[in-house]
């Protein structure tokens, strides 16, 4: 089972070292964090996978704001998400650059988090299925790439999918790409266990629960019960 938490930008340098210090993770479980670019280094050396929030697929250039593969790995970093929701409805990522960074990363050698999800209108106008073969699609086949499924409208609103939605769709997306499936939306000590449960869910990515040390922890025992 694999427990990633993304903290987006919460936690600078100090409180990434006092969090992880204080983290206690079950074994069984990988856990991996997703802190800010500036607290990556601090990051190293607790006992977890430390991935970056995104990558650029450029090694360098004129990209202001971006970051390399090559640079990532030079600090010790393993791998980073590529196209979370945040990304796509804020910063303009799309399917095509989505691809891009996946591509890149993974050929320099990092691991990757793929992100894919529909919005809540896309839900209810019965095109879930299409947009998640869509993005799908877009993400390359590599052992070191698991995809992450995280309904926008369950992504830091308290809104979880309700089991058979979750195993529906992650039944879908395997049945386009042969990979690990992790959960994403609301995911928390309380509903972790039974999310977890589901054949088709391989692990979650947690964003607001991720925060605590003691929930993150928390989230990482359900994840094996
Ligand atoms: C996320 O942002 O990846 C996420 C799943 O957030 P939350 O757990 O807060 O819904």
């Amino acid at each position: 089972m694999l427990v990633a938490g993304n903290w987006k930008m919460f936690k600078g340098p100090a409180e990434t070292a006092r969090f992880l210090d204080e983290l206690d993770v079950p074994a069984g479980v990988e856990a991996i964090v997703c802190p800010p670019f500036p607290s990556l280094a601090d990051a190293m050396g607790h006992g977890v996978s430390v991935f970056a929030q995104n990558v650029h697929w450029a090694n360098e250039g004129a990209f202001t704001g971006e970051v390399s593969a090559t640079m990532l790995l030079e600090l010790g970093v393993e791998g980073a998400l590529v196209g979370h929701s945040e990304r796509r409805q804020l910063f303009g990522e799309t399917d095509g650059t989505v691809r891009l960074r996946c591509e890149r990363a993974l050929e320099a050698g990092l691991r990757v988090i793929a992100c894919v999800g529909e919005t809540e209108t896309e839900r209810e106008e019965g095109r879930t299925e299409e947009v998640l073969r869509r993005q799908v699609a877009a993400i390359p086949r590599h052992d070191a790439l698991v995809i992450a499924y995280e309904p926008v409208w369950a992504i830091g609103t308290g809104k979880t999918a309700t089991p058979e939605l979750a195993q529906a769709a992650h039944e879908l997306i395997k049945a386009e790409h042969s990979t690990a499936v992790l959960y994403g939306g609301s995911v928390k000590p309380e509903n972790a266990a039974e999310l977890m449960a589901l054949p088709a869910i391989d692990g979650a990515l947690v964003g607001g629960a991720s925060l605590e040390p003691a929930s993150f922890a928390a989230i990482c025992r359900a994840a094996i019960t």
